[in-house]
């Protein structure tokens, strides 16, 4: 067996045999005894040779390079001189795979590497405890969703990622040559998660790639990113949807302060998760409270006046609600000259945008023509209003942003383990 035991359980254990495996973290080869620090997933532990010992391993131990795979079997000792006070006196060492020297990037914590040499090498950078936290509270993050909306009796389903036609307008739509006809990458599913709600399965929730071409570098824009979107049906308005909203992230922190104790300690993060319900902003509001500051709005909030807007607010998290039709896409419910939706803002910046969609059959087609669409060309989309589609509203939020914002994270290819944007396809 190669391993019988992780290092996260070694205590209590002295004087049993035990095979622990992962990586040589660290390799000291004194003149009677080496040390070798084993990590694996959960920790690290002293490997100890003796004196007595260094015949028969001492070859082996000489011939290690840091960062190779190895499994010693040996027992277990107190020693207080050790790191956690415990160390594996090795009866046999076994070489699983010798790495080569020198290392792509320093990972022992002496060096720090750019953001963009960690990405380069991001198999070696993610063998650093406070890299791969990250990626532990992200399926923590991940887990807690979906936990609270199975019990909020939706279901996770999976749409095309390959598409006739987009849904957020043609300027971030990747092109695909489809056996020599034109398709695309989905930018969201949101007009499938739509078509859904005619079916009766009525509370759906996807968790999957989205992808918009987004030419401008930013520190919260990929090209393709981690996209959780809901639909429900039968709702009275896009209220019904903030509440589920909001709830769901107090209910995904909470899952993930219970959970990630270590993680949030080793990356010094202290969660603080917000109360529901969160503030509400009309953006007849915002557009005031920005005016009072001197800064002057029309139908959007730029980056720069969502940031400001955070800071005249002071809560973490936040809704703006009713923007002006005139920046919403087709699908949304008009209310007026504004429309019944909300984005969800974590400090200044966006995390999600939803609201109640327009499900008339005659109103939804008049709005395509005077947004300038065809709605011929979204048959596929519009046939399913014609024969009895229930009112109803959703949400997309992006899940990298989210891991982001709640690990304080400086830029959002920090939370994806493989980022992807107009410069890297690589790694
Ligand atoms: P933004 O204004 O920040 O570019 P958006 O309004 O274009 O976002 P939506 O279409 O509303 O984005 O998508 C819903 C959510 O998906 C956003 O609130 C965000 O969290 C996430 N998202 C959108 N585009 C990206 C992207 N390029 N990279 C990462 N996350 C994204
Ligand atoms: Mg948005």
């Amino acid at each position: 067996m190669k391993r019988t035991h992780y290092t996260s359980e070694l205590e209590g254990q002295e004087g049993k045999s035990v095979t622990i495996a992962g990586w040589a973290d660290q390799l000291r080869i004194l003149g009677k005894i080496a040390f070798i620090i084993v990590r694996d997933r959960y920790g690290t532990v002293q490997v100890t040779i003796p004196r007595s010992k260094l015949a028969e391993l001492y070859g082996e131990a000489k011939s290690l390079t840091k960062e190779s795979v190895i499994s010693v079997k040996g027992t277990l000792k107190a020693n207080k001189e050790a790191p956690r006070g415990i160390e594996v006196i090795p009866e046999h060492i076994e070489v699983l795979s010798r790495a080569a020297a020198p290392l792509p990037m320093d990972i022992s914590g002496k060096i720090t590497s750019e953001l963009e040499t960690r990405l380069d090498s991001r198999f070696m950078d993610l063998r650093q405890p406070t890299v791969a936290a990250v990626f532990r509270v992200r399926d923590s993050l991940l887990a807690g969703i979906r936990s609270y909306l199975e019990g909020e009796g939706f279901i996770e389903v999976h749409t095309p990622k390959l598409v006739k036609a987009g849904a957020e307008g043609g300027a971030t739509l990747f092109k695909v040559d489809y056996f020599g006809k034109k398709a695309y990458l989905s930018q969201s599913p949101q007009l499938f998660k739509q078509v859904l709600m005619s079916t009766g399965l009525d509370r759906v929730y996807e968790i999957a790639p989205a992808f918009r071409a987004e030419p401008s570098a930013t520190t919260r824009h990929l090209s393709e990113f981690i996209s959780l979107d809901f639909e429900m049906a039968f709702i009275d308005s896009q209220e019904e949807v903030m509440q589920l909203v909001e709830n769901m992230v107090v209910s995904a922190m909470t899952h993930v302060k219970g959970e990630c104790k270590d993680e949030l300690k080793l990356l010094g993060r202290e969660l603080d998760v917000p109360k529901a319900p969160f503030r509400r902003v009309p953006f007849a509001e915002a557009k005031e409270l920005l005016a009072a500051e001197g800064k002057k709005i029309e139908n959007d909030l730029d980056s720069e006046a969502e940031k400001a807007l955070g800071s005249i607010i002071g809560d973490d998290y936040y809704f703006i609600t009713g923007f002006p039709n005139a920046e919403k896409p087709f699908y949304i419910m008009e209310d007026g000259d504004s429309s019944c939706s909300f984005d969800l803002e974590c400090k200044g910046q966006e995390l999600a945008s939803g609201g109640q969609r327009e499900h008339r059959y005659d109103a939804l087609i008049a709005r395509m023509r005077r947004l300038g669409l065809d709605p011929k060309s979204f048959e596929f989309y519009t046939n399913a209003f014609k024969y009895g589609m229930p009112p109803h509203g959703g949400v997309g939020l992006g899940i990298d942003r989210f891991a982001q914002k709640l690990l304080g994270l400086k830029n959002i290819r920090e939370a994806v383990l493989f980022p992807r944007d107009k410069i890297r396809m690589m790694p």
